[in-house]
């Protein structure tokens, strides 16, 4: 390619002819790059898929080969769509299909936003509170944000009566928010007694050894006014919850797999109302924000 930005223009070449002489340079390097990228990206994917083989068996490669390539084909796909099937409500994107994502030994269709990387549960957290949860927007005090992610952060910020803190095991999760952030392990919290008026635990419970521990705790320093907006991935089609006893690296170093049949018992030490996408969202839009049943929400007060 004729490098345009060095070389002196020839005295018979017009403006008109230059412009459309830099634009054809650009988007033939724009092209270079994609294909650069394409390259590289399917090089580490290869690799990643002979470690998984290696590692961790047919199983879990094949759920990476089926994760890249599904998301290769909607990649393109959403470029090309015209006519939109779903909506994120967290960041407004419209297009053909979520992201899979992938989990181990199995994917999860339709799950990510590939604009703002939110998943089932933000959504599902962003439209209940802002829609059907107007006690949310009342709250005024310390909300206390488990394993802190962009997407709930974003939703707390909507409320300007809150101040949250963030906290985790891994210093890596709260590097990011520096100044409101504190390593604590959610089965001892260095917090008093009825400190915190809002909780959010999305997705976090699976990882601690001890959740009874950690659900007492969260109760333990949960004001009398306050609310645990708490979430857990459901095994759908496990009739009771099972213990790994200890974390499984093929999903997430979880420590158990929870069923939706036995899960409410561990949330005794609470008053809760369980929430279902289907309690206020029309059958429309949970095929439109493609919220799954598996998407509940529990509201936990004192
Ligand atoms: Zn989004």
């Amino acid at each position: 390619m004729r490098c345009l930005w060095l070389l002196p223009w020839p005295r018979n070449v017009d403006c008109a002819q230059r412009v459309f002489l830099v634009r054809r340079g650009v988007a033939e390097r724009m092209t270079w790059i994609k294909i650069k990228e394409t390259v590289r990206g399917a090089a580490n994917a290869a690799i990643v898929f002979s470690q998984r083989l290696r590692r961790s068996g047919w199983a879990s490669a094949s759920a990476y080969a089926h994760y890249v390539l599904v998301n290769a084909w909607l990649r393109l796909r959403n470029r090309l769509t015209r006519r939109p099937r779903v909506e994120c409500p967290c960041c407004g994107w419209r297009g053909y299909e979520f992201r899979t994502i992938d989990c181990g030994t199995f994917t999860v269709p339709s799950a990510e936003c590939p604009h703002c990387r939110a998943h089932e549960r933000h959504r599902m957290l962003h439209i209940y509170l802002l829609r059907a949860c107007p006690v949310f927007m009342r709250l005024s005090g310390v909300a206390l944000h488990f394993a802190p992610e962009q997407q709930v952060g974003v939703l707390i910020a909507r409320n300007p009566d809150l101040k949250c803190l963030h906290t985790d095991y891994a210093l890596d999760m709260i590097r990011p928010h520096r100044g409101t952030a504190f390593q604590c392990d959610m089965q001892h919290l260095a917090l008093a007694d009825n400190a915190v008026h809002a909780i959010f635990c999305l997705h976090v419970l699976e990882h601690v050894p001890d959740d009874r521990r950690g659900i007492a705790e969260m109760r333990r320093v949960l004001h009398p006014d306050g609310a645990a907006y708490i979430m857990v991935p459901f095994m759908m089609d496990w009739a009771k919850t099972v213990e790994f006893g200890r974390p499984d690296p093929e999903i997430y170093d979880h420590y158990r797999g929870y069923s939706p049949l036995d899960f409410e018992e561990r949330l005794a030490p609470f008053s809760y109302e369980r929430i279902d996408p289907k309690d206020f969202l029309e059958p429309e839009e949970i095929r439109r924000y493609r919220i799954p049943p598996s998407q509940v929400v529990f509201r936990c007060v004192k």
